[in-house]
């Protein structure tokens, strides 16, 4: 996208924000009749994302010319994400302990979802099973993104080593990579109005201003210490974009279009393309942003990771449940774990976070207690993991061989 429409494009969806903040508050319920442009923009963005991966994917494999350059993008990866949402349980975990924000609360609980109820224990056994689909066709239409990586990847090595007849296929990939691309960039025009629908709708089907204020006010610590966590980690990512990346703040400016879209769909997986093309913008390597994004989009959630360490400790504090250093460590572990098993949808992380809470044997009900607030909070986590997936895409840039 041009540099000029992308500035234009951003104060536009700044606006839109703006607009849906203030028209949802204000008008209520009224606002959720717009609630089916912000779903078309969703679902035009979800219908991008299967053939953009793969397509993406194969081209980005596929260029690193020696498949055994593939280990060590992986392990830059991989090592990144693992140390970003390490540090951001630590984050949660620190701000949750000095605040304190569940101590003294008075609170009746609430019945939760049979779909948070039901949820099964993810531990490291089933994130293997889950890279694996014996229907790939289905995991598409799920929108169920890892199977789908993980063949591609598969795929691309495979075709590597067919010679010419693999460079024609390649060449085909790499074209439809780039019709996707700038379908990507057609659609980002409607963000502006996906975005202004998205939150308007939402936050009257919330019940306006009032009502969302009286439901943050209830636990007005616990918000305020997850959104201080998030500010946090967002400052120490831009740390690491600074020194190690040695990237400058006009990247986060590019990002941001990426951003307030996922602030508006609280979906990393559908915010993808669009993070995608603000990161290629930036002038990251293809190979990066080919493989790097697509993995992060759904194992790299920094936000979602902290936002389960904080929440689970501030339901042991609400019900009077001491936590002693080695629950908290067991909560630190789980926390990543539950993140990393966590889809790039709205509110997965709720879902994903009994897994965190039968860890250290706290009453499910205790989700009762952030259920109506998750909605609000998980637009900011879902904001974290972008910037975090845009963040080591800069990472894994720098430490790229680039051709002389
Ligand atoms: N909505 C988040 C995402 O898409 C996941 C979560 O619920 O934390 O990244």
């Amino acid at each position: 996208m041009p540099h000029k429409h992308a500035q234009i494009l951003l104060i536009f969806i700044v606006i839109g924000v703006m607009l849906g903040i203030t028209s949802g508050w204000m008008f209520g319920s009224t606002m959720v009749s717009v609630a089916w442009l912000g779903k078309l923009f969703l679902t035009t963005l979800k219908m991008l994302i299967v053939p953009l991966i793969i397509s993406a994917i194969v081209t980005g494999v596929s260029s690193l010319g020696d498949i055994r350059k593939l280990g060590r993008i992986g392990s830059i990866t991989i090592g990144y994400y693992i140390i970003t949402t390490g540090i951001a349980v630590f984050i949660g975990l620190i701000f949750v302990n000095i605040i304190q924000p569940g101590s003294n609360l008075q609170f009746t609980t609430a019945s939760i979802p049979d779909y948070i109820a039901e949820k099964e224990n993810i531990g490291f056994i089933q994130i293997i099973e889950s890279l694996i689909t014996p229907n790939l066709v289905k995991s598409a239409s799920e929108t169920d993104l890892l199977p789908i990586i993980v063949f591609s990847i598969f795929f691309s090595a495979a075709l590597t080593t067919l010679g010419q007849k693999g460079e024609r296929a390649i060449e085909l990939f790499s074209a439809i990579n780039e019709v996707m691309m700038k379908l990507v960039v057609w659609v980002m025009y409607f963000a502006p109005i996906g975005i202004f629908a998205l939150v308007a709708s939402r936050l009257g089907e919330a019940g306006g201003g009032e009502a969302f204020w009286l439901e943050i006010q209830a636990v007005g610590l616990y918000v305020l210490t997850v959104l201080s966590g998030l500010a946090t980690h967002i400052l120490v990512l831009g740390l690491i974009l600074t020194l190690i990346a040695k990237r400058h703040i006009s990247y986060f400016i590019n990002v941001t279009r990426a951003l307030f879209t996922a602030f508006g769909t609280a979906s990393s997986t559908a915010t993808l393309p669009l993070t995608m093309e603000c990161v290629r913008e930036n002038g990251v390597d293809d190979r990066a942003v080919e493989f790097t994004l697509p993995l992060g989009s759904t194992v790299n959630m920094d936000g979602t990771a902290l936002y389960e360490a904080a929440a689970v400790m501030f339901i042991a504090q609400a019900y009077g449940i001491e936590m002693s250093v080695t629950q908290q460590v067991i909560i630190f572990i789980t926390a990543t774990l539950a993140a990393i098993g966590a889809a790039g949808i709205p509110e997965a992380g709720l879902v994903t976070m009994v897994i965190v809470l039968n860890a250290v044997h706290l009453p499910l009900e205790g989700i009762g207690l952030i259920l109506a607030v998750d909605w609000f909070l998980d637009r900011f986590r879902t904001a974290t993991n972008v910037w975090g997936d845009s963040v080591g895409a800069a990472v894994v840039d720098r430490y790229l061989v680039k051709p002389s």
